[in-house]
C-alpha cells in the first residue's frame, strides 16, 4: 500500500489519518506499506506489517526496482507506550473539598458524569482538571482508538506520534454544534470524539447554547456520533466522562456561607431551566463545592496525592473488567438495564430504603438506575461483592444536591 502527498517537485509529504490506514493496510492483509518518512513511526505502532520510510518518489521507484533498500521502521512500541508523567498538576495541590475529592474518586472509579456546583472561586475547575491523574492508564486498544482520532484531526505534531495521556478537552461555551459534535462538508471529528476516553470539561455548562448541550445526549447515550453527509456516513466513537461545572444560581452565591445571594425566585427559576432534566438525569454524580474558609485554606493538612487515589481507582476498575468481560463494556456506567438487574442485585433492606428515597425525592426512573450504577462503584471501591445499604445511601446524597441547585 502506497500513502502520501506527492508535491509537484516529486518530495512525498506527511498525510493525516496514518494510523488508521496502517491498520488497514493490516487488515488488507498487506505486507508493505511505503509512507512519508514523517508518518513512519506513527504507522509503525502496527507490527503486523513493514513500514517502508520515505522522503520522494526516486526512493520509491528506486526501492521497488531494488537499487537501494530501505529498512522498515522498527520502534520500541514498550517503551513508546509508556505514559508521560503527567505535568505537574496533582489531586494534593487542591485543599480541603474532601467531598469534592471523594465524589471524583468515584466517577473516575466507575466512569461517571458529573457536575459540580458552586460559588465562583470554589475551585471547580482546578479539581475538575486533576480527573485525568486519576484515572487508570490507557491500555493499548484505547491509545491506539484515540490516536487515530488526532491523527485524522490532524493534531499529531511530527513528534507526538501518540496520545498517552486520556484527554481532557475543555471546549469554550461559545463552540459551535459542529465543534462539538463533529461535522461539516469534509465531517471532522467533534470536541465529543477528541475527548474520547477521557474527559470533556464543559466550564459553566449553562452558558452554553441550549441546542448545543442537547445535541450532546444521543452521543452520551450511544458512546458514538454517526454523521450523515450525501451518500456516506461517517462514525466517530466519544465515549467521554463528561465533568460540568456551573454556578449555582445568575448571581453564584446561593448556599454560600460568606456572600448572600441577591436572586430572586423567579431568576433562580429561570436560570434552572438552561439545563434540560434529560440532560441533567444523564449525569450521575451532582456534587456542591463550598468556597473555603481562611483556616481551610492556610491550616495544615494532609491532601491525598493522586498516585494514591489512582491505586485505588485502578482496583476498582479491575474489580469492573474482570465482571464486564463477555458484557464487552468497560465501566459500570455504561451498563445497560439488564447489566444493572444481574450486577446490582439488593437486599430487601436496602431495596426499601432506596425506594423510600425516591419516593421523597421524586427521581425519575432513570435517576434510580443511575444511583445504582454509583452505588455498584462505591461498593467496588469498598472491595465489596455486595451492594450495601451505605453504599447506596452515600449514592443517594450525590443526587440530592441535584434537586436543590439543579
Ligand atoms: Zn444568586
Amino acid at each position: 500500500m502506497f500513502v502520501g502527498e506527492l508535491s509537484l517537485n516529486g518530495d512525498i509529504k506527511r498525510v493525516k489519518g496514518a494510523l488508521s490506514m496502517a491498520i488497514n493496510c493490516k487488515n488488507e492483509g498487506k505486507e508493505y506499506l511505503i509512507i512519508p518518512k514523517e508518518n513512519a513511526i506513527e504507522a509503525a505502532m502496527i507490527s503486523e506489517i513493514k513500514v517502508i520510510p520515505v522522503e520522494n518518489l526516486n526512493q520509491v521507484v528506486d526501492f521497488l526496482s531494488n537499487k537501494i533498500d530501505i529498512k522498515s521502521v522498527n520502534i520500541d512500541r514498550k517503551s513508546i507506550l509508556k505514559r508521560i508523567p503527567s505535568d505537574d498538576i496533582d489531586f494534593r495541590d487542591v485543599r480541603g473539598q474532601f467531598q469534592a475529592k471523594r465524589a471524583l474518586e468515584i466517577a473516575a472509579a466507575g466512569g461517571h458524569n458529573v457536575i459540580l456546583t458552586g460559588p465562583p472561586g470554589a475551585g471547580k475547575s482546578m479539581l475538575a482538571k486533576r480527573i485525568p491523574t486519576i484515572i487508570s492508564e490507557m491500555t493499548f486498544d484505547e491509545i491506539m482508538e484515540v490516536t487515530k482520532i488526532y491523527s485524522i484531526s490532524g493534531l499529531l505534531s511530527s513528534n507526538s506520534h501518540l496520545i498517552k495521556n486520556r484527554p481532557f478537552r475543555s471546549p469554550h461555551h461559545t463552540i459551535t454544534d459542529i465543534g462539538l459534535i463533529g461535522g461539516g462538508n469534509y465531517p471532522k471529528p467533534g470536541e465529543i470524539s477528541l475527548a474520547h476516553n477521557g474527559v470533556l470539561f464543559l466550564d459553566e455548562i449553562t452558558e452554553f447554547g441550549r441546542n448545543t448541550l442537547e445535541a450532546l445526549r444521543q452521543p452520551m447515550e450511544d458512546g458514538k456520533v454517526i454523521i450523515s453527509r450525501n451518500k456516506a456516513s461517517f462514525k466517530f466513537p466519544s465515549k467521554f466522562m463528561l465533568i460540568a461545572s456551573a454556578n449555582p444560581c445568575p448571581c453564584g452565591f446561593l448556599g454560600d456561607s460568606f456572600n448572600k445571594c441577591r436572586c430572586s425566585h423567579y431568576q433562580i427559576s429561570n436560570y434552572k431551566k438552561r439545563l434540560s432534566g434529560p440532560l441533567l438525569d444523564r449525569i450521575d454524580i451532582h456534587v456542591f463545592v463550598p468556597r473555603l474558609s481562611k483556616e481551610d485554606l492556610t491550616g495544615d493538612s494532609d491532601n491525598e496525592s493522586s498516585i494514591d487515589i489512582r491505586k485505588r481507582v485502578q482496583k476498582a476498575r479491575a474489580v469492573q473488567r474482570k465482571r464486564f468481560l463477555k458484557a464487552q463494556i468497560s465501566c459500570n456506567a455504561y451498563m445497560n438495564t439488564k447489566h444493572i438487574s444481574k450486577y446490582c442485585k439488593l437486599d430487601e433492606d436496602v431495596k426499601r430504603l432506596l425506594e423510600m428515597a425516591i419516593g421523597k425525592m421524586g427521581i425519575s426512573g432513570r435517576g434510580y438506575y443511575r444511583i445504582l450504577k454509583v452505588s455498584r462503584t462505591i461498593a467496588d471501591l469498598d472491595k465489596s461483592k455486595e451492594i450495601k445499604i451505605n453504599h447506596v445511601s452515600e449514592a443517594i446524597q450525590y443526587r440530592v444536591s441535584d434537586k436543590k441547585y439543579f
